[in-house]
């Protein structure tokens, strides 16, 4: 932020890979106003904010219920502790992700079983979903219980895919949204595309709030007043008696104001990043590698990320033109020091290939159009080099 007045080295505004600053210049007013009311009516935790912000989550994405909690990762742990999974029980996660999802699983203390990705989509490889899952059902220690897919970099998993596995194995879906509010499959919106949705508020998510937050998005009313009873340690209406296990995992009052605040500018926002995928989609078409949705699908373009060789050059010679990058993520799940136990024999190399592959470019709703053109031309001429 510090170089935000510099010109960069090819001339032009300074290209920022996320940017907060202009979004909070455009909702600045209204936060500060929505601060005051806060302020005056003291509620910091359950204020009315939370009601409001559950009710305009599921007014966007239709779902029947959100309840608002304290993480992208307590909004992952939550539900399979509602669901009671524990000791022996199965969860499939792709073997590409950030680690929280991992993490997660493990928090609530059941197993993490690692798919491999398709290649396209960076998102979990329904065939190699069916495989691991015969393999724990002929296992003896392990019970399948359910998937837990990712819309990697925003695009939605193929959830008809999914939920056809799904049904044949008797699995129940919890879906990792965090980096893909906004994003659509047949017309739905990314929280009712799995009977369970998990997303999070982290600042730099498509729906970021002005610290941690998260949402579960459910198709049942009951599962939402579960999940609200886990929220608070597993309590009814005597806050203080726990009726079963859980955990602190709400909300904050001002994190549900900015967040509100936020849902008035995204379909703005959202168009904007649609505008600059599209730019990048036609100038890198042939050149490079993207990810690749199936029809019926709309990213939330929360990263852009693509496909290069010789990484760390490129990465350089962007950086020499002023364009940041960033990689999501240079370790797959199964060789991170915690989850190596999770390995599967003969690892998951379509992983381990993206691994070594990603780079994702500058991706925010206030990227201007010479801006996406500067980052393409600079990319261009990086892979020509
Ligand atoms: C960000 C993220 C999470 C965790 O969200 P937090 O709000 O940071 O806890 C989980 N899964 C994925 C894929 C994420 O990108």
């Amino acid at each position: 932020m510090a170089a935000a007045e510099k010109l960069t080295p090819t001339g032009g505004s300074p290209i920022q890979f996320f940017d907060l600053k202009a979004q909070q210049a455009s909702i600045r007013g209204a936060l500060e106003e929505r601060w005051t009311t806060i302020l005056d009516h003291g509620r910091y935790i359950g204020g009315p904010e939370v009601d409001e912000c559950e009710q305009k989550l599921c007014e966007f994405t239709g779902a029947a219920d959100a309840v608002v909690v304290g993480s992208g990762t307590q909004a992952l742990v939550m539900p399979l502790i509602a669901l009671g999974y524990g000791h022996g029980d199965a969860v499939f996660i792709p073997g590409f992700t950030y680690n929280a999802t991992a993490n997660a699983v493990l928090l609530a203390g059941a197993t993490p079983v690692l798919v491999d990705i398709d290649p396209a989509t960076f998102n979990v490889d329904a065939a190699d979903l069916e495989r691991k899952i015969e393999k724990v059902k002929g296992s003896r220690n392990l019970r399948a219980r359910a998937i837990m897919p990712v819309d990697l970099y925003g695009l939605p998993a193929d959830y008809k895919a999914i939920q056809a596995v799904a049904d044949t194995h008797n699995l129940r879906i919890v879906a990792d949204a965090a980096q893909a509010f906004g994003g659509r499959q047949d017309g739905k919106w990314i929280g009712t595309l799995a009977e369970i949705s998990a997303t999070s508020f982290y600042p730099t998510k498509t729906l970021g709030g002005y610290g941690d937050g998260g949402a579960i998005l459910v198709r049942d009313k009951e599962v939402g007043d579960l999940l609200r009873s886990i929220r608070w340690h597993g309590t009814g209406d005597n806050r203080k008696e726990s009726i079963r296990v859980g955990i602190n995992g709400r909300c904050d009052s001002i994190q549900c104001a900015v967040v509100s605040e936020k849902l008035g500018i995204f379909e703005d926002e959202r168009q904007r990043r649609i505008a600059s995928a599209k730019i990048y989609d036609e100038r890198l078409e042939g050149k490079v590698e993207g990810q690749i949705g199936a029809a019926g699908d709309e990213s939330a373009y929360g990263l852009y990320t693509v496909r290069v060789p010789e990484r760390d050059a490129i990465r350089a010679a962007l950086q020499e033109k002023g364009v940041p990058t960033a990689i999501y993520y240079d370790t797959p799940i199964h060789q991170m020091p915690a989850f190596e136990q999770f390995s599967p024999p003969g690892g998951l190399p379509e992983c381990e290939r993206a691994s070594k592959e990603v780079l994702s470019l500058p991706m925010h709703p206030y990227l201007a159009e010479d801006q996406v053109h500067r980052v393409c031309d600079a990319l261009l001429g990086a892979l020509q080099r």
